[in-house]
């Protein structure tokens, strides 16, 4: 077998072997979103080249989706240090660190005006979709030679033709929002689910701005136990105050729907807009504006007419033998089911994944959603996203698989140290914070940001740099001690 880098985890280039057919390759960046963008700026931070291929219009294109959401994360905690840095750098006059950024926000005040910076911009290959990746000349099975070898990355260009690039790393960024998970408890599409696609929106629509004719004096099953399906829940509620005859349902697999409704105490929650999320939803349900069906496990689909039906078996306890059958009917779902990773692209390259989550194997343990909550997940890095396919790494929402727990100030701590290990920086790499990620990113960009504005009070931007080399060396930069020192919020 080629060397192996889940046992050298750092090993995805050694920058003082000798040179390989993988030199003076960009690293391809896959997907254009907070991640994807934060992995670009730490490479340009290191002296090696990006390519970000981004499969639609725009970047943060997912995040357009969910663009009327307001994130429970404040600004300190969705922004990446050295791209703050970068961004500071022409001028930039950062948000707010405690306010609460809505999806749109979070594109138009910071991805945006970075992806715009001509460092980057020139790196940026919007509706470009990368369909596989492999490695060139080697087939999945072929070992010999394998970790001096590019990838092969396989796009689907801008004019819909596929071309074949050539890449020294490939650092998957593509995100889940494209593949939600299915109504049916099993994890399969539930009998129908697939023919009654018109009245099933899976994800977060939005209830109160662009979609609200559609829930408008209608009845609506949100399916699903998370803060996305509270959201929704709370959204047509409101839409309820306003326009009588509108009714929800919320329909949850569990018997009992913890921990959102469990918890409802802002406070008991490590990020208290997410806690509070859980408050409303429990009031809600209590004074029975929330109609709340739960251990509802669908098993089938059916459109009758202008309406859709959801049957099953509700267990009423733990006991899976007591169970009884269930019709649910309404005008609209909203599938609020969490989502998956689609690993096809990579179906050529050695991955090694959790079971149960499709997450690199060493990652699973620490992300397990039975056990941690975002902010109990520990810090982590190459060492735990690594695959035997050296240079192979996915990072932010996709390196989760199916575990909802991720949250960018783990991705941007996961990008610093896939990068330093690209430059065979195992120190930086190797780093492994006590704790998470949350409260020193929050310091450190909280501190970026109050010095930004206090010097731009006092001088006008510079121009934009080609690349931020004198970034490694600047001052705040997030280092391996701001990240594992927890002295701010939440
Ligand atoms: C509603 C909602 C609210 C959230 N709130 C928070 C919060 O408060 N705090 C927090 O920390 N996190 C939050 N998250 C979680 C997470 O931070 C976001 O999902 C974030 O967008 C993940 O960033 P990403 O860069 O990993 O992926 P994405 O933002 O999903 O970006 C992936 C990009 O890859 C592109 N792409 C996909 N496939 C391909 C391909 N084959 N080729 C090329 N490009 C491709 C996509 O078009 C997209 O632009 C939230 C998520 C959701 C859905």
């Amino acid at each position: 077998m080629a060397p192996n880098n889940g046992n050298q985890p750092f090993a995805l280039e050694d920058p003082d072997g000798v040179p390989s057919a993988r030199t003076g390759l960009p690293v391809v960046v896959i997907g254009a979103g907070p991640v994807g963008l934060a992995a670009a700026a730490h490479l340009l931070e290191r002296d090696l080249e990006p390519l970000v291929l981004e499969a639609g219009p725009r970047v943060g294109a997912n995040i357009a989706q969910w663009r009327h959401v307001r994130l429970f994360s404040p600004w300190c905690l969705t922004l990446d240090p050295v791209s703050v840095r970068l961004l500071d750098l022409t001028g930039w006059t950062g948000p707010n660190p405690d306010a609460l950024p809505t999806g749109g926000d979070l594109l138009e005040r910071y991805l945006e005006p970075l992806a715009a910076l001509p460092a980057l911009a020139r790196r940026i290959r919007l509706n470009t979709r990368v369909v596989a990746v492999a490695r060139q000349d080697l087939d999945k099975v072929r070992s010999p030679g394998r970790d001096q070898l590019p990838f092969l990355v396989r796009i689907r260009d801008h004019q819909g033709e596929l071309r074949d690039l050539r890449a020294r790393a490939v650092i998957d960024a593509s995100g889940t929002w494209t593949r939600p998970n299915p109504l049916g408890a099993a994890g399969l599409p539930a009998l129908g689910e697939p023919d009654a696609s018109a009245r099933i929106v899976y994800g977060l629509p939005d209830v109160l701005g662009r979609d609200r004719g559609r829930y408008t004096g209608r009845r609506t099953v949100v399916v699903g136990a998370g803060h996305s399906a509270a959201t929704s829940l709370l959204a047509v509620s409101e839409l309820q105050q306003q326009a009588p005859g509108t009714q929800v349902v919320w329909a949850v697999r569990s018997a009992t729907p913890r921990p959102l409704v469990g918890k409802g105490n802002a406070g008991a929650d490590e990020l208290p807009a997410r806690g509070q999320l859980a408050t409303d939803l429990a009031a809600l349900v209590e004074n029975g504006r929330i109609q709340l069906v739960s251990g509802f496990r669908i098993t089938q689909v059916e459109l009758a007419g202008n309406r859709i039906t959801l049957a099953g078996d509700q267990f009423l306890g733990d006991d899976l033998t007591q169970a009884q059958r269930l019709v649910v009917e309404a005008d609209q779902v909203i599938a609020a089911t969490g989502f998956r990773p689609d690993h096809a692209i990579a179906t050529e390259l050695r991955l090694a994944l959790e079971p149960a989550l499709e997450s690199a194997a060493t990652l699973g343990p620490l992300i397990d959603p039975n056990v941690h909550t975002c902010g109990t997940v520990p810090a982590h890095g190459i060492a735990e996203l690594a695959h035997p396919e050296p240079g192979y790494v996915i990072v932010g929402m996709k390196s989760y698989g199916r575990a909802p727990t991720f949250l960018l100030a783990t991705g941007y701590q996961q990008v610093r140290s896939v990068v330093a290990a690209l430059v065979g920086d195992h120190a930086g790499a190797v780093h492994r914070d006590q704790g998470p990620p949350a409260a020193a990113i929050c310091a450190t960009n909280r501190a970026l940001l109050i010095t930004a504005q206090r010097r731009h009070r006092r001088q006008p931007a510079a121009s934009a740099p080609d690349r931020p080399t004198s970034l490694v060396a600047g001052a705040a930069v997030g280092t391996a001690a701001d990240w594992s020192r927890a002295t701010c919020c939440p």
